[in-house]
């Protein structure tokens, strides 16, 4: 496919702009666009800019790209333009950053992202050898046929915020007696940002390294605490040979708490309001897992924010923002301090997660906005870990 190929929906897509507002809410929905305030950080003015390219009114240039990858890429525009038109909105601005990465003309930033994930195996630059730094001493065994697969993922992996989740999900997993086993420094990046970003080829191979060591390894069974992960594995990873079964963490801790492997040992008092993450709700329609991990905890009082579910308002960190920051996180108007301020809007006091990249960006977001003593985040398996003793 080339640009030119979607011309007809994108000269539809000029008369809408139905996307600026979750379907049906009118609650503004786009990140990008409500950070920056302007119609071209919208879906509507990305696909005007297809629009400008193909008519040759406008080039490739910084500005334009910038705005291309300042895109999340949530998908909340997505549902509102299927709900009304049958423009496939996503798949015009993932073929832009295709051509992008095609003329070499992607931000120094998504090009670092690009590089280090081709030479290290994860966005940071950081040495393969460091990956399962973070399971030191935690007597997690190294995958050799165990039921489960645990796939990090490089935000678990590497940041010390994301680590906690890994963290606390693979004790879970230990007090519950599941059977299970990591790769450390065998594990190499799943490739969902990479191919999101446009660039197929380096995802294509990472893709191809990452089926043929799991079945090397007879893996059947994954389990994984990123839902950006589990979109990989789960969707991408089949139509290129690897099919395997695939769970997401909050999956994993339901169906143990249900089959009573879990036990709490003491009762909580608080509120907390829970995030769904882009990657998990909307891309591939998990809501309920989390929710009922949070309500089988004791004494856990779960509201919801104004916007959830499929409404859900991205922390702003999808798209590799977690990374490349051409989101712009730093201000007032960022996604993620958004959030926490709607988060707050419900007298919670936690802020529960179910995403290691979520965790990272709201975490810095309520530095940000000073209200350390009012919210914190928490991954839900860390949620049970604290109630497990
Ligand atoms: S992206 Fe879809 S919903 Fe948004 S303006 Fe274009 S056609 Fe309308
Ligand atoms: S995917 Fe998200 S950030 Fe990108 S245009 Fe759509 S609503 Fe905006």
């Amino acid at each position: 496919m080339a640009l030119i190929d979607f011309k007809e929906n994108i000269d539809r897509c000029l008369k809408c702009g139905a996307c600026l507002y979750g379907y049906n809410t009118w609650m503004p929905s786009c990140p990008s666009g409500e950070r920056y305030g302007f119609m071209s950080y919208y879906a509507r003015g990305r696909l005007d800019m297809a629009y400008g390219l193909l008519a040759k009114q406008i080039n490739w240039n910084a500005k334009l790209n910038h705005i291309l990858y300042s895109c999340a890429d949530c998908k909340t525009c997505e549902n509102a333009c299927t709900e009304q038109t049958s423009v496939k909105n996503l798949d015009i601005i993932l073929e832009m950053k295709r051509e992008a990465v095609e003329r070499g003309s992607v931000p120094v930033e998504i090009r670092d992202f690009l590089e280090n994930v081709y030479h290290f195996g994860n966005p940071y630059g950081k040495p393969r050898q460091k990956r399962g730094a973070w399971a030191e001493g935690l007597n997690i065994e190294t995958y050799a046929g165990q039921e489960y697969l645990f796939y990090v993922g490089c935000v678990g992996s590497y940041d010390d915020v994301g680590q906690k989740s890994a963290i606390s999900f693979s004790q879970v997993m230990l007090k519950a007696g599941v059977s299970f086993g990591i790769l450390s420094e065998k594990e190499l990046c799943d490739g969902n940002e990479v191919n999101r970003l446009g660039e197929t080829g380096l995802f294509e191979d990472l893709a191809g390294k990452n089926i043929s060591l799991f079945k090397d390894l007879k893996v059947s069974k994954i389990v994984t605490i990123s839902p950006h992960s589990y979109n990989a594995l789960k969707n991408e990873y089949p139509r290129l040979g690897g099919d395997f079964e695939v769970y997401h963490s909050s999956q994993l801790l339901r169906d143990l708490i249900h089959e009573n492997r879990i036990k709490f040992s003491s009762e909580l008092n608080y509120k907390a309001t829970y995030h769904d993450p882009c990657w998990l709700g909307r891309r591939n329609d998990i809501y309920d897992a989390p929710r009922q991990v949070l309500e089988s905890v004791p004494g856990l009082d779960l509201v919801e924010m104004k916007r959830n579910r499929v409404y859900s308002f991205c922390c702003g960190g999808g798209g590799g923002n977690f990374f490349s920051d051409m989101i712009g996180s730093g201000g007032e108007m960022a996604p993620s301090r958004r959030r926490v301020r709607e988060a707050m809007e419900t007298e919670a006091s936690v802020l529960a997660v179910a995403c290691p990249i979520c965790a990272v960006m709201f975490e810095d977001a309520i530095k940000s906005e000073k209200a350390e003593d009012k919210l914190i985040v928490k991954n839900i398996s860390e949620i049970v870990h604290d109630m497990t003793g």
